[in-house]
């Protein structure tokens, strides 16, 4: 096996103006960050000023604007805290998020299609007890995300005027018994707000009457305490909201102009639909169209839905499609038949548009929460062993269709060992599960993340050869790498080693293999660093 680690001079070059800047933006966040640890005084003003210069010019130099504008209004605030010879709360909060923008921007890759659009941050909101806020703050940070904490009732209606949060976490008993609770439901009548509501309390207190309270007051999800990787996930998605990808829908009608009726009402309701009118044609559709529900025609020539659906249920990687029959038929006994067949509903027609779209939509959503927790790794979210595989194995198929290319990486992280062994498993979990965020910060959309094993995990990059993968994993490679871990006062850096193998129309069967070669020989290679598989 041979090694490349070359681009092109030109890419090679932006690269290197990016990481000069993501350095300096580095080097602000670390001065602030201390700045604010030290009590953040007057005194310490000009030494930010300074870097905050440092970091415009540089931006400005290299072009990268939206950076330079950033840095700009934290210099505004800056200045204007130096010119008054004090600095307030308002105005550190101003920084705050403006500082949290600039650590994302040079964290995160967005999607190709859109290179400059990386979304505003918003923070969250705590209204807990101060000891727990300490704790989640410490642990957001970690992670990149900014929170603010409300101290009482009346600075929690003061925050939430002045700011736009991602999310609402509340300790049901916030300063005193049921407060939260009280607080956040007039706050939702209040404000009719869609902000993600957060409630949290402790194991004493989550019995089902308060489960009930926190539902009616505008709670999506409940905790107990601590729980503060499951919070941090569960806030990761409102805090990086990545778009959802539309419900598929598979049309089996004989008849076209009903599989046209069906297409059009779910189309027009955001979903995505695939339509055969040859019920034979079922297998070679679920394979390659990947259903999330199935819309059926119920008297179909060769052979009726019902037969269809025991065809379908025959196979258990299909049992959590769901299967709505749509007929004329409003015989009872035929319906409850037909369920009984391994269909899920029935409709009988003729039905409206948006009936058929809102009740196709509603068990397409839970459809896909069921798989998902079904193909998804519990720690991290991401796709397990698996369902990863599977993944691989469609996406080489799409890869060979549009001829397009496409590359598998694993990733190892190195010594980890030494990290449950120096600071214990929580702590290791803790690596695992930030890797995984970050891989989804940085990687697009489009790709696959999943966690292959422990401390293992699998990346498919669609639309991407070798070459661009391996800028891709070694960019990411190198800022993890610099990431701080913290460990009670402790602070550690870990990195991981990973190997690239793309997908030549042929190895399909041996890419996993090849991948983990590629892994092996940089691992061999003294670890820290990114290989690909030649053959
Ligand atoms: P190398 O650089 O060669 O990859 O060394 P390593 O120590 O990372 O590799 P090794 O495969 O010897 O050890 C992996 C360790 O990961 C062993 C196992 O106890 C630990 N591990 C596996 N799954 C988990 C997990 O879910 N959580 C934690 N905390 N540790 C895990
Ligand atoms: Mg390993
Ligand atoms: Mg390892």
């Amino acid at each position: 096996m041979s090694h490349i680690e070359k681009e092109s001079a030109s890419n090679a070059l932006k690269r290197h103006f990016a990481s000069r800047v993501s350095n300096q933006i580095r080097v602000l966040l670390n001065l602030w960050r201390a700045s604010l640890d030290a009590g953040l005084k007057v005194e310490h003003l000009p030494k930010l000023i300074d870097e905050c210069e440092k970091l415009m010019r540089q931006s400005l130099r290299f072009n990268i604007h939206h950076q330079h504008d950033q840095a700009l209004l934290i210099l505004d605030t800056l200045n204007e805290a130096h010119s008054q010879d004090l600095i307030s709360e308002q105005q550190i909060n101003a920084i705050q998020v403006n500082i949290d923008q600039l650590s994302k921007s040079s964290l995160r890759r967005s999607d190709s299609q859109d290179p400059q659009n990386i979304p505003a941050a918003k923070p969250i909101i705590l209204a807990v007890s101060k000891e727990y806020a300490e704790k989640l703050t410490q642990q957001f940070n970690h992670f990149g995300m900014i929170n603010i904490v409300a101290h009482d009732n009346e600075h929690f209606y003061r925050l939430q005027d002045e700011y736009t949060p991602s999310a609402f976490i509340t300790d049901i008993h916030f300063v005193r018994e049921h407060n939260g609770l009280e607080l956040m439901s007039h706050f939702a009548k209040l404000k009719q707000s869609n902000v993600p509501l957060i409630f949290i309390t402790q194991e004493e207190t989550a019995s089902i009457e308060q489960r009930l309270e926190a539902h009616r007051a505008g709670g999506i999800r409940f905790f107990v305490k601590p729980a503060v990787n499951q919070l941090i996930r569960a806030v990761e998605k409102y805090y990086a909201p990545k778009p959802e990808a539309p419900h598929k829908v598979l049309i089996v009608d004989d008849s076209r102009s009903q599989a046209f009726f069906c297409e059009k009402a779910l189309t027009k309701a955001g979903m995505e639909t695939h339509t055969i009118t040859d019920p034979l044609e079922i297998l070679i559709a679920l394979d390659e169209f990947q259903p999330e529900i199935i819309v059926m025609d119920m008297y179909m020539p060769g052979c009726t839905g019902t037969e269809v659906a025991g065809v379908i249920r025959q196979q258990p990687q299909y049992i959590g499609v769901p299967i709505l029959f749509l007929s004329g038929e409003d015989n009872v006994d035929i319906q409850l038949n037909a369920m009984s067949r391994g269909g899920d509903d029935f409709l009988t027609k003729p039905i409206k548009a948006n009936h058929l779209a809102i009740t196709v939509e509603s068990r397409a959503r839970r459809a896909r929460v069921l798989n998902n927790l079904i193909a998804k790794d519990s720690l991290t979210g991401l796709f397990n062993h698996t369902y990863i595989l599977d993944k691989l194995k469609q996406a080489c198929r799409q890869a060979k269709e549009k001829q397009q290319p496409l590359s598998f990486a694993m990733v190892d992280i190195d010594f980890f060992k030494k990290i449950n062994d120096n600071y214990g498993h929580p702590v290791g979990d803790k690596v695992i599960l930030a890797l995984s965020l970050f891989l989804k910060q940085r990687l697009r959309n489009s790709d696959s993340i999943g966690r292959y094993g422990g401390e293992e995990f699998a990346v498919i990059l669609t639309n991407t050869d070798a070459e661009q993968a391996m800028a891709v994993m070694n960019d990411i490679r190198e800022v993890f790498s610099q990431l701080d871990h913290n460990a009670d006062e402790k602070e550690f850096q870990v990195s991981f080693s990973c190997g690239i193998c793309s997908f030549n129309g042929k190895n399909s069967d041996h890419i996993i293999e090849h991948a983990d070669q590629a892994l092996y020989e940089a691992k061999k290679q003294g670890r820290n660093n990114v290989q690909i598989y030649i053959e």
